[in-house]
């Protein structure tokens, strides 16, 4: 017998999956917004959200489910490439760490959670990364997340709204 439980908190990749710079921390100082969508870096190297990435955090916005960030990068020039494109407001927990060890960005986002709203298993967690490289830690230390390779397993954000939709 499967139990599914309903995803309570989505939790974002920002390199390769919010974005298309597969680095964000080696962006140079000052960072200008040149557009809604895109920001360029002091050597001229670009940054832009994907298609359909605002608007996907958007509708999580519009239903009322909590979007933490888990990324490795360092949180400075991080946020504020996030408070340039408008999208920081989003999210309600900024787990942007200068390590690869996501699992304990993800044992720090489940304790917040349970402060704030209650106690939250691994499987209602609906986890997005452009990578795999951090799902074995995650099932040793947390164990079984709802996870979507994105890029892979979808094509887009559009699609990934239609999936987590199935999830709610
Ligand atoms: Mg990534």
């Amino acid at each position: 017998m499967v139990y599914v439980l309903k995803v309570k908190l989505v939790v974002l990749d920002l390199d390769g999956t919010l974005w298309d710079h597969m680095d964000a921390s080696s962006l140079l100082e000052p960072l200008e917004a040149i557009d809604h969508n895109t920001v360029v870096d002091s050597k001229g190297e670009v940054l832009r959200l994907y298609p359909n990435a605002r608007w996907f955090l958007e509708k999580l916005w519009e239903l009322g489910l909590p979007v933490a960030i888990a990324s490795w990068n360092y949180p400075d020039i991080t946020v504020k490439i996030l408070e340039l494109l408008d999208v920081k407001k989003y999210f309600s927990y900024l787990g942007i760490e200068p390590h690869p060890h996501k699992y304990k960005v993800l044992l720090k986002i489940m304790d917040w959670y349970k402060h704030k709203y209650g106690y939250i298993q691994s499987s209602e967690i609906l986890y997005v990364d452009d990578r795999r490289m951090h799902l074995k830690e995650i099932h040793k230390y947390i164990g079984q997340v709802v996870f979507i390779q994105m890029w892979k397993d979808l094509p887009g954000f559009r699609e990934l709204y239609e999936y987590m939709l199935t999830l709610l």
